[in-house]
């Protein structure tokens, strides 16, 4: 007798268990391997609810490295509260640029508009490097479906002098919303305004339908990333 074909729901449902016990795996194994010298870094952007509670569930110490850069939106900054007060991480660190660098080198807060590459290295790429001197491995919340520039990436790479792990590379849109409505994780209020992807607020714009994910950022500048997940173009780098 033959059996009846599986049920397409059924099957996406333990393809999403599958993923998030393997994304849940990946951490543990990072946290093993690498102890207090593994890193969370996350934006608290539109999805990092999600791995913020992936790793919340496997370690809530795992340190929480957020770059505060001082242009973010108001709304990220009451984000950070909420979710870390919700899922309990106990070592959220608010990784900061220098006051002093910050009055020499963008004394009148607009170096966005005229310079993104050097802001984003005055107020990401080198307080995040310096914030990662005393790791050895650091975790990424980024996705393949992000954009064209992130289809590459693996689920663990190398990066310059320590490891990069991406427990979420593979993960979809709809996996990330599916977990998050699954654990009842709040959205970042500007998610559902039109913005799939957030960063600082000069430099993140609504996005329309059929658009890639990260078209608001930067827009208007030949600028993908933020120079933290590579060497940046801007200057001294
Ligand atoms: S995203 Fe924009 S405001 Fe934020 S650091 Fe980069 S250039 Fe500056």
């Amino acid at each position: 007798m033959q059996q009846s074909r599986p049920e397409h729901a059924a099957l996406a449902g333990l393809g999403q268990r599958v993923a998030r016990a393997r994304a849940a795996a990946t951490i543990a194994e990072a946290r093993a391997t690498y102890g207090d010298r593994l890193a969370l870094v996350s934006s608290f952007g539109a999805d990092s609810v999600v791995l913020l509670h992936l790793a919340a569930s496997v370690d809530p110490s795992i340190p929480v490295l957020f770059i505060d850069t001082g242009r973010h939106f108001a709304e990220t900054l009451a984000y950070v509260d909420e979710v870390r007060t919700l899922i309990g991480l106990t070592d959220l660190r608010r990784v900061r640029p220098p006051r002093a660098e910050v009055e020499q080198r963008d004394p009148r807060e607009d170096r966005a508009s005229y310079d993104p590459d050097g802001c984003c290295d005055l107020r990401k790429t080198r307080p995040l490097e310096a914030a990662l001197g005393e790791f050895d491995a650091w975790i990424s919340g980024r996705k393949r479906f992000q954009a064209q520039s992130r289809e590459g990436i693996e689920l663990v790479e190398g990066d310059g002098p320590r490891v990069k792990i991406n427990p979420l590379a593979d993960w979809t849109g709809a996996d990330i919303e599916a977990y998050r409505i699954a654990f009842d994780l709040p959205q970042h209020p500007l998610k559902p305004q039109g913005y799939p992807s957030i960063g600082c607020a000069p430099c993140t714009s609504k996005v329309a339908e059929g658009e890639d994910p990260r078209a608001g950022r930067w827009r208007g500048f030949d600028k993908t990333e933020c120079g933290i997940h590579f060497i940046n173009a801007g200057e001294g780098i």
